[in-house]
């Protein structure tokens, strides 16, 4: 199921990400020669609809043509199939940012050949490139807070994330291997991000080492977050931001709140005249720990407490698939 190329194709930096399927034919890894050292690791489009990483990837491409790379590139463009219709994944696929720890059908032998193939490369860094449906500051993922991980990450945003579950994440996968992280680039679409995450590409490849990137990280670490909480609306509960009918009526612009401290006391939603709806929050082990985070105030769901949310979104479908957000704590370090 893998593809595997040793050259760029002809003519595919001209094409969007709708037409990759087309050219390449399924999930593929493409390997270009460059100066003689480690290789450096980039993934993108392991949701098909999260563009920022193509964009990014082919604008740094095109700056480089007729050139030697800085150091060899080991590219995997992951579900083009559900990029060529512009979704996250294809009905019946499973998530491709949840495959990287023994799954099974097709799927699971595509990352057990990928992973292979990349261990036998020993990359210098690896790089997963993603977009968030709602709006986020940049920020990357770690699996490890060693130094080199926090310097791969801090070259593209102070601001960390580390991040223990849900399993299967590629980078997770990887992190064995060399410096691993999973950036997240905002919402797809916006032509400074895709500068800003070629420049950061240009600049990892051309460091010497990850110590060179930050020598002062020790000295100053920087925020790191965590995700402590899951946040859902339950099942048998409706909602909406347009329909004030809805049991849950949420406040428009809640996304603003990103990474940003709400005081408690803030409004989430509107809860319908004489229902009894509320959010659930639980934590990694599962527990419902929604008192702690949220209560009913009349007729609103409002914080508890103080509550930094990540991942918050507008998208109906991805907070009925998903999450409405993760609640997001600093490490005490
Ligand atoms: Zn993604």
């Amino acid at each position: 199921m893998l593809r595997i190329l040793d050259q760029l194709p002809a003519g595919l930096l001209d094409l969007d990400t709708t037409c990759l399927a087309e050219a390449l034919g399924g999930p593929t890894l493409i390997r270009m020669p460059g100066a003689p050292r480690a290789p450096l690791f980039v993934a993108t489009l392991l949701h098909g609809n999260e563009t920022t990483g193509w964009d990014a990837v082919r604008t740094l491409l095109r700056a480089h043509e007729g050139e030697l790379l800085a150091r060899p590139l080991l590219l995997f463009i992951g579900n083009v199939h559900a990029a060529r219709v512009g979704l996250r994944q294809l009905d019946g696929q499973p998530d491709f940012n949840r495959i990287w720890n023994g799954a099974s059908g097709p799927e699971g032998e595509l990352a057990t050949r990928l992973l292979e193939e990349v261990a036998r490369a020993r990359p210098f860094a690896c790089i997963d490139l993603h977009n968030t449906s709602g709006e986020n500051p940049l920020y990357a993922c770690v699996h490890r807070l060693d130094d080199a991980s926090r310097a791969l990450a801090r070259v593209f945003s102070p601001r960390l994330v580390l991040v223990s579950h849900p399993d299967g994440l590629l980078s997770m996968a990887l992190s064995g291997l060399a410096p691993a992280v999973t950036l997240e680039c905002g919402k797809p679409g916006h032509e400074d991000t895709v500068m800003h995450v070629s420049g950061y590409l240009r600049e990892v490849m051309a460091l010497q080492s990850l110590d060179a990137a930050h020598p002062d990280t020790q000295d100053h670490p920087g925020e790191v977050l965590r995700p402590v909480a899951t946040v859902r609306v339950p099942e048998h509960v409706s909602f909406s931001f347009h329909d004030p009918g809805a049991d849950l009526h949420f406040v428009a612009g809640l996304d603003a709140h990103n990474f940003t401290t709400m005081p408690g006391g803030t409004t989430i939603a509107a809860i319908r005249p004489g229902c009894d709806a509320c959010l659930e929050a639980r934590d990694a082990s599962g527990i419902d720990v929604t008192e702690r985070y949220f209560r009913r105030d009349a007729a609103a769901v409002v914080t508890a407490a103080p509550l930094m949310p990540s991942l918050l979104t507008a998208n109906e479908r991805i907070i009925r698939q998903d999450c409405l957000c993760y609640v997001m704590e600093r490490l005490a370090e």
